[in-house]
């Protein structure tokens, strides 16, 4: 039998629980579990009454702290105030409450006392007192001051404002039906751009039109000392703006033909999914040295956190031109389309991450697609975009016993702390490998509709619905395999489930197949490579010796289980202080790589701990090793260039 959580355990205290079939079962002496926490009102669809005032200062950019004032109608009694804990987009209960501080509640003039819940850290009691109706409430949320504390999101010359951080929310209502207004202080002489409508004002004061709390949570703002915005669609059905702010002046220049890629991106986004779902759209993005790179996705507009010469050095920002289209996917895919488990009424309530190979592993395969179709990395980048990924999972020994399906849980098993072996490990791996199986697909339609269809008409039929409509509308895995076999019939439940639930074998490179191209090593690293080592002032030797160095002091950054380093006994945090004899230097591993190849003399390095000097032997005599795609002649007609070509 199966304890049932009605068992009641004053009963099971008082020694004997009576089953329903009429056996006895005796308690065992010892402790009995304490009283459950006082109950949590859940979220119920109907309007909350009246218009909570948001008030948010931001001015204080020295010491990195938001002031925030809300004053929430209340009627005399208990209730229940919530920080968000679960955090869309992240898929996880990223919420900060380590940085949320200074709560103060008054009525009335009086102090109203509030008590943290005993089980959920995030919920807030108090009882309104009698002739109360409203709550002034205050608190701080403590942006980090340093790379200690976390992702910068306020510097002398930028803010980078999330307001579901930055407010409190009343227990036992849907988000949606929940009104706020909202007002905002930031630095004089700063300009702001959001998704938030009718923001005005003067001298850093704006105000915005009252809205509800879900879209409020979905509207970040970024403000900036200089800023700098521009439309990428002027003559399409909603306007679509570049919002930048950088931290200098400089870096917001845009060069024609990176003006004219970012503005393919939203005529190539509108051939692809035949639909928008916003009435207005801005990319907020940041050019910074400072705030670390990400994205983050809403329903009319995406934070692009990417780095600071993103306009100015096309080779440097290579490796991040995907990220603008991935985000913008997410309107469509993620935001407007959503798991039916993902999708929660408020904040506190958990999320389910089962269908991110989708969310996330489609929109990466759409993102990176409408990279090349637009222009912002030629047809051969993207090539060797998709040589490093589909190397990746080549080489994954983490799938021999990890199913890509369990990796969904990743978000909220490790909000991505450094992983000691991440190879091993596996690390959100719905992404690209989730973006190899819509591939995989993408081609399998071509084939099996001989060029007539493409999981383009997916696209088409499954997020264009509802046009102009930004309500979400939820989807199951029977829906996606419906909606799949309306554009080619097919077992797509069998397709899906052989590719997400099995571990073991290699990755799913049948797409790259099909697609008329084939993964190749050669000793020059291709140009994705050379920009990811490039910005992050690495270089890597994964698929040789099997580890990635940090340039100056030749930092082991990461080892690939099972690979020729990881037998010598390396791991992430070595420091390599000498190859064959010679100081640390990248080009020194690549001329000993090179001499190994003709000899039978293992790689010897001296290699610091974290507590002691030691010499290790790399037996390894395959020469350098890096990723590349090259055409298939075994396959006549190549699928991934249709795929890569502009509408
Ligand atoms: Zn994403």
């Amino acid at each position: 039998m199966k304890f049932s959580s009605f068992l009641d355990y004053r009963a099971l205290a008082a020694g004997i629980i009576v089953l329903a079939g009429g056996a006895a079962l005796a308690a065992s002496p010892g402790p009995v579990p304490a009283a459950s926490a006082p109950p949590i009102p859940a979220p119920e669809d109907k309007p909350f009454p009246g218009t909570i005032q948001l008030s948010i200062d931001a001015t204080d950019i020295d010491r990195k702290i938001v002031r925030v004032h809300e004053v929430i109608p209340a009627g005399a009694g208990d209730l229940t105030l919530l920080y968000p804990k679960w955090l869309p987009g992240t898929h996880a209960p990223e919420g900060a409450i380590d940085r949320f501080a200074g709560l103060t509640v008054t009525a009335n003039g009086q102090k109203v006392a509030w008590v943290r819940d005993p089980v959920d850290v995030y919920a807030f009691h108090l009882t309104v007192p009698a002739g109360a109706s409203r709550l002034d409430v205050n608190f701080q949320y403590l942006s980090p001051v340093g790379d200690d504390f976390g992702d910068a999101e306020m510097t002398s010359n930028m803010l980078v404002l999330e307001p579901i951080r930055l407010a409190l929310y009343p227990a036992g209502y849907f988000a949606r039906q929940i009104m706020v207004s909202l007002d905002i202080v930031i630095p004089p002489g700063w300009q702001f751009g959001t998704a938030l409508d009718g923001g005005s004002g003067a001298g850093g004061y704006i105000m915005f039109k009252p809205t509800t709390f879900e879209t409020l949570a979905d509207s970040p703002i970024f403000a900036g000392r200089y800023f700098s915005r521009m439309s990428l669609d002027p003559d399409g059905p909603a306007p679509v703006h570049l919002d930048l702010v950088g931290d200098r002046e400089s870096q917001l220049k845009i060069a024609p033909e990176e003006l004219a890629a970012h503005k393919a991106l939203i005529s190539q986004a509108y051939k692809l999914f035949g639909s928008h779902h916003y009435d207005h759209y801005d990319f907020l993005v940041s050019l910074s040295d400072t705030v670390p790179l990400g994205g983050l996705e809403h329903h009319r507009s995406s934070e692009d956190n990417t780095y600071s010469d993103y306009l100015t050095d096309a080779a440097r920002s290579l490796s991040d031109k995907d990220l603008l289209p991935h985000e913008y996917v997410h309107s469509w895919n993620g935001k407007f389309r959503r798991p039916a488990d993902l999708w929660t009424p408020n904040y506190d309530v958990p999320m389910r991450d089962s269908l991110l190979w989708v969310y996330e592993g489609q929109t990466e395969y759409w993102g990176k697609v409408l990279t090349a179709r637009a222009g912002l990395r030629s047809k051969q980048q993207e090539l060797d975009d998709l040589a490093y990924l589909v190397a990746t999972y080549d080489n994954l020994p983490g799938r021999s016993w990890r199913p890509l399906q369990d990796t969904t849980s990743d978000e909220i098993i490790n909000p991505r702390r450094p992983l000691s072996w991440r190879s091993w490990q596996r690390f959100e791996d719905y992404y690209d490998e989730g973006a190899l199986i819509w591939l995989d697909a993408d081609t399998l339609i071509r084939e099996m509709s001989k060029g007539a269809r493409s999981l383009d008409d997916f696209a088409k039929s499954f997020f264009g619905i509802d046009d102009g409509s930004f309500v979400p509308v939820t989807y199951t895995f029977d829906d996606l395999v419906k909606a799949l076999n309306a554009v080619q019939p097919y077992d797509w439940a069998t397709f899906l489930r052989t590719r997400l639930e099995p571990s073991g074998g290699k990755a799913p490179l049948d797409g790259l197949k099909r697609g008329g191209y084939r993964l190749v090593y050669g000793d020059a690293e291709n140009d994705i490579v050379k920009s990811l080592d490039g910005e992050r002032k690495r270089t890597t030797f994964t698929w040789s010796l099997g580890f990635v160095a940090a340039n100056k002091d030749g930092e082991i950054k990461s080892v690939l289980w099972d690979s020729p380093g990881f037998k010598a006994g390396l791991t992430a945090g070595n420091q390599i202080v000498a190859v064959n004899g010679i100081p640390y230097d990248p080009d020194v591993v690549k001329e000993a790589i090179k001499a190994s190849a003709g000899s039978k003399d293992p790689i010897e390095l001296i290699v610091k701990t974290t507590d002691r000097y030691k010499v290790v032997h790399l037996d390894y005599h395959g020469g350098l090793r890096y990723p590349h795609l090259e055409r298939d002649p075994e396959v006549k007609a190549a699928s991934l260039d249709a795929i890569l070509t502009a509408k």
